[in-house]
């Protein structure tokens, strides 16, 4: 069995993003990422700072914009106006979740699809959809970097992603559809969730529910990559963040395995940064 190493591969790939940016600097064009966090969420605050932090390591422009809870969607769609009018920034992202009396939908439809370096613009959504895919969501996108790394092929695989969000499990299934994996997605409302996980040859998780995944839900020889991020409150784990995979059973199982921490959450901060320098990139055009 092989551990998926997520940790060292961001670290490798924010190396090649920041001598990338360095050569568009001579270009003079200084990839710009704006973040805009509404509300005091604990959790999105960490993910903010530490987004912050690795665009400054990578030599890439970080803008934070922090608004008050009570922000109206007027104020934050005004802002997003504004950062799609500016040409020092080059990737715009909204923190999720948005506090209740803000839709969502709206705030994404609202940025600037090239400056959309989360992907969650239909525009992009849909240009994933039929095959022509240009700013992809990051996580999943982080994962086909884990694969091909590591030189797994999902050509031709029986692949199965459990959880369809938005996020994760959509645009995963699109990702591995144009790769012609054989992809089943499952959900809250699937009847026999183990008749289609054993099956896989390739099993994507991102569900959010702490080692929901067994060892007999899983095929001899599985390639398994866990998106779950769970921080646990109790028992065993107390304190500890712990996938949706029960990783010691599972990890006799399999081929390949990612932890938790350290598979697929850096990947999505060094994904994060390849859009940006990919939407900086694309602006020259
Ligand atoms: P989400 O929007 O809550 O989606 C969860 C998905 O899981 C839904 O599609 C839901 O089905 C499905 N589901 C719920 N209970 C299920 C069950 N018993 N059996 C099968 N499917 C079930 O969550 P998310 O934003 O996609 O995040 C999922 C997990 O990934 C979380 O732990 C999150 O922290 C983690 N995550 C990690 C990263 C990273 O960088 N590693 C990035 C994003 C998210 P329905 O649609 O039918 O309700």
């Amino acid at each position: 069995m092989t551990v998926l190493d997520g940790k060292a591969l961001s670290n490798k790939v924010k190396e090649e993003i920041k001598l990338e940016t360095a050569e568009l600097k001579k270009e003079g064009i200084i990839p710009g990422l704006a973040v805009i966090l509404v509300g005091d969420d604990p959790a999105s605050k960490t993910y903010v700072a530490s987004k912050e932090k690795s665009c400054i390591a990578a030599g890439i422009f970080s803008e934070k914009i922090t608004m008050n809870k009570d922000a109206t969607q007027e104020r934050v769609l005004d802002r997003i106006a504004k950062l799609n009018a500016d040409d020092s920034i080059h990737g715009i992202l909204v923190q999720l979740p948005l506090p209740d009396h803000i839709d969502t939908n709206k705030i994404l439809e609202t940025i600037d699809p090239k400056k959309d370096v989360d992907g969650f613009h239909v525009s992009n959504v849909g240009q994933l959809v039929t095959g022509n895919p240009n700013l992809v969501p990051c996580t999943p996108l982080g994962v086909m970097r884990i694969l091909k790394e590591y030189g797994i092929n999902p050509t031709g695989m029986d692949a199965c992603i459990v959880g369809v969000s938005n996020i994760v499990g959509k645009p995963m299934m699109n990702l591995l559809i144009n790769a012609r994996a054989t992809v089943t997605v499952c959900h809250s409302k699937t009847k026999d969730l183990k008749a289609h996980t054993s099956k896989a040859d390739l099993l994507i998780v991102g569900v959010g529910i702490p080692h929901m995944i067994k060892e007999d839900m899983v095929k001899d020889g599985a390639v398994v990559i866990d998106v779950g991020i769970n921080r646990m409150t109790w028992g065993k784990y107390e304190g500890k963040l712990v996938g949706d995979i029960d990783y010691e059973n599972v990890a006799n199982k399999c081929s390949y395995i990612t932890p938790v921490p350290g598979g697929v959450g850096p990947m999505t901060i060094a994904m994060l940064l390849k859009n940006t320098l990919n939407a900086a990139k694309m602006s020259r055009q």
